[in-house]
């Protein structure tokens, strides 16, 4: 086990989350499949998007094998207009895909290219992301389309900005971006960084809602009382480290 995964120590667990930079304009949150932003971060997208930042999201997959009951080339269009109307509920106007195949997504220079060259169209200072972590803190694994997605999240914020690695970007138009600041990844079992969830939690609530047919396929629960209970939940257990406040967390790599 590298010192990378090892699981946190009980003084990192105990410390305090800092506030989340406030000082930036721009965020290209790039994550696995649709839904991962609205049960990762998407109260903190809502807050962020009410003060005038834009956000938008870049999604490597359709989320085309999520439901058991549905073949992939019905599920894929269904989850795409799913994950666009969830992104308008918190402001998010832009989503785009890549088109990696869900649940195979191979982490490697062919991913790398395609993030970095999302990160020189859209020219971000932050950059978002969802846990990369082998677990999600101790229990459940993670799945390895996160894995992939979230380490080559991190890689392609750095090789957007060297005209070297990918030159042929810059023979399509897309000119080196080195402008990235921060990547902040969501749902980490190591956080370091946090945004109070209570302005934008309504509207997370209403936008992982509008994933209404993975989460019918996933839970026998009103969808409505399964959404509130899960992000209130997740936010509420963040208030210890956060003075008391709901939150969303992100465990923040400056650059
Ligand atoms: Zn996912």
């Amino acid at each position: 086990m590298s010192e990378q995964e090892r699981e946190p120590t009980a003084r990192q667990e105990a410390a305090p989350l800092l506030p989340m930079p406030e000082d930036w304009s721009r965020a290209l949150a790039v994550v696995a499949h649709p839904d991962d932003l609205e049960y990762g971060c998407s109260a903190a997208v809502a807050a962020w998007t009410d003060a005038g930042r834009e956000v938008v999201y870049v999604l490597a997959t359709r989320g085309e094998a999520g439901i058991d009951g549905l073949a992939p080339e019905v599920c894929g269009p269904l989850r795409e207009r799913e994950q666009r109307a969830s992104a308008e509920a918190v402001g998010v106007r832009r989503v785009e895909f890549l088109d990696h195949r869900d649940g195979v997504v191979e982490y490697g220079v062919g991913l790398r290219r395609d993030i970095a060259a999302a990160v020189r169209r859209h020219r971000p200072e932050l950059v978002l992301t969802l846990n990369h972590r082998d677990t999600w803190g101790g229990g459940p694994w993670n799945t390895p389309d996160h894995v992939a997605v979230g380490r080559a999240v991190l890689d392609a914020a750095a090789d957007a900005g060297n005209r070297w690695i990918f030159p042929e970007l810059a023979e399509q138009g897309l000119e080196p971006w080195d402008g990235v600041r921060w990547v902040a990844v969501a749902a980490s079992p190591r956080p370091t960084h946090a945004v109070d969830a209570r302005p934008g939690l309504e509207r997370a609530v209403r936008s992982l809602l509008e994933h209404r047919t993975y989460i019918e396929a996933l839970t026998d629960e009103d969808p409505e009382a399964y959404c509130r209970d899960f992000l209130a939940g997740g936010a509420g257990g963040a208030a210890a480290r956060f003075g008391g406040v709901p939150a969303v967390t992100f465990e923040l790599f400056p650059r």
